[in-house]
């Protein structure tokens, strides 16, 4: 009874929300996060209702991404919490508030994970959204399947680099979503090419041109690529991502494309 009523709040919120998407990627340090908080921003930027969800139990990094390290998760009258606000259109949430310390290590096994991802979404007051970003842990494993096992209409949008070894664990991410049939939205390749930081413009640092070739070869969209910049990492530690703090730069405009082509 009590998992029935829980599907049934999870099922209300979601019918909510117009769009989901999952941001994956094969493996860590590619910049599914990076890309997951450019997108959310990006989306509300174009004025529409936005939640991140950050469902990395283990590295949540969102919270710090977004300049939001000390805000804690607001109650409403009805005793639901809600997601923080970042922006009056852009809301989002992380395990990371909910822990006694920053440092705190999650051990749990497969089955809570479960529940709390489906806690996150039941018994959250997301409200009315046009977008739910979610941001999963690298790899294949049970934050993604649940995530896809819960929101059945959720799209992926994967996310790997141009060097090899990540095409190749970017393709268990491609496979995993074909056995469990979640549809892929495209991919993202990421750190692709580099902007001089003392003339602004693009080199080809690494071959690029993986993503594409991936894309073509499972016959997925190839959504765009996102140069590597430092500006990125700046505006990672102040809360401000690229797509905001310096919309005229080339990544910020990589970062709008790929808004534009969600
Ligand atoms: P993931 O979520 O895949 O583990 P992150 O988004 O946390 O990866 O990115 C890993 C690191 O790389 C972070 O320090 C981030 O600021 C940096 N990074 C990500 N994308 C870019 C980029 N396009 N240019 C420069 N640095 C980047």
């Amino acid at each position: 009874f009590l998992m029935d009523q829980q599907d049934k709040k999870v099922r209300e919120q979601l019918a909510k929300i117009k769009h989901k998407i999952m941001v994956m990627s094969g493996k860590g340090g590619v910049g599914k996060s990076t890309v997951s908080v450019n997108i959310a921003v990006g989306l509300s930027l174009q004025d529409f209702m936005v939640g991140l969800l950050d469902v990395d139990l283990h590295g949540p990094s969102i919270p710090k991404m977004l300049g939001a390290r000390d805000l804690r998760i607001s109650r409403k009258p009805d005793g639901r919490m809600g997601p923080i606000k970042y922006s009056p259109n852009l809301k989002f949430l992380s395990i990371e508030p909910l822990l006694p310390s920053e440092d705190t290590a999650i051990i749990w096994r497969g089955p809570i994970k479960h529940s709390a991802i489906k806690q996150f979404i039941g018994d959250i007051d997301w409200g009315e959204l046009d977008y739910l970003v979610i941001d999963a842990p690298p790899g294949t494993g049970d934050e993604p399947l649940t995530v896809a096992k819960t929101i059945p209409d959720a799209y992926a949008l994967i996310v790997t680099t141009p060097q090899e070894v990540s095409l190749i664990d970017v393709k268990k991410s491609i496979r995993f979503c074909q056995k469990i049939k979640m549809r892929i939205l495209g991919i993202v390749e990421n750190m692709s090419g580099f902007i001089c930081p003392h003339c602004g413009k693009p080199i080809d640092l690494f071959k690029r041109g993986g993503g594409q070739k991936l894309a073509d070869e499972f016959g997925l969209r190839f959504l765009g690529r996102i140069p590597v910049d430092p500006r990125v990492v700046d505006t990672g530690d102040t809360g401000r991502p690229i797509i905001a703090a310096y919309p005229e730069s080339v990544t910020a405009k990589a970062f709008e494309e790929l808004v534009r082509n969600i």
